[in-house]
């Protein structure tokens, strides 16, 4: 197989959010059997949902993997961890200091529990697709037949992504 061409969001509210930014990259580059291809630049955007919580830095980050979607789930919890996430102690959509998401996988539409590729809320999401726009504007999303710079237009345009 081939390495797959993976999306990465990544996000952090809580601690010193640019450090641990910098240590989930420099994590994913220690991955086995995986490369940081690119980055897009950080940016800070207001936290989205009922939760009082502070701003966000968020970013996308572009791999090439040998690792399959599951095993690199399991990694990218294992980094939260690592950099202070306690998963057990935090409500959903809460503050973390760190959040790891898998947004595009290759070409993959999956739905199993604990995994949904592309990730479901990607085209509502200002922060996610400003930033993977900047790295991938032409990415056809897998399953909705739109490219990344056009479900970004129609949610800047305030219609339906
Ligand atoms: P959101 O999914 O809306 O961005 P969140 O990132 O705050 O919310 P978490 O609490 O970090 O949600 O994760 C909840 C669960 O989502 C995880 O246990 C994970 O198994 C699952 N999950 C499903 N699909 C994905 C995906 N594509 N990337 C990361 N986690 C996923
Ligand atoms: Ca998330
Ligand atoms: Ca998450």
């Amino acid at each position: 197989m081939p390495d797959a061409l993976v999306y990465l969001g990544i996000g952090s509210n809580l601690g010193d959010r640019g450090a641990f930014v910098r240590a989930a990259v420099d994590a994913l580059g220690r991955l086995q059997a995986t490369r940081v291809v690119a980055l897009s630049a950080v940016i800070e955007t207001d936290p989205v949902g009922p939760i009082e919580q502070g701003p966000y830095l968020n970013t996308v980050a572009v791999i090439e993997t040998g690792l399959g979607p599951r095993p690199l789930l399991e990694e990218l919890h294992r980094i939260e961890r690592a950099n202070g996430r306690d998963r057990a102690a935090e409500r959903r959509w809460g503050p973390r200091t760190l959040d790891l998401d898998i947004l595009v996988y290759a070409d993959m539409q999956s739905d199993e529990p604990g995994l949904t590729i592309p990730h479901p809320r990607l085209a509502e999401r200002l922060f996610v697709l400003r930033p993977l726009a900047e790295v991938a504007p032409e990415l056809t999303v897998p399953g909705t037949g739109r490219t990344v710079s056009g479900l970004l237009a129609s949610l800047e345009q305030g219609g339906s992504a």
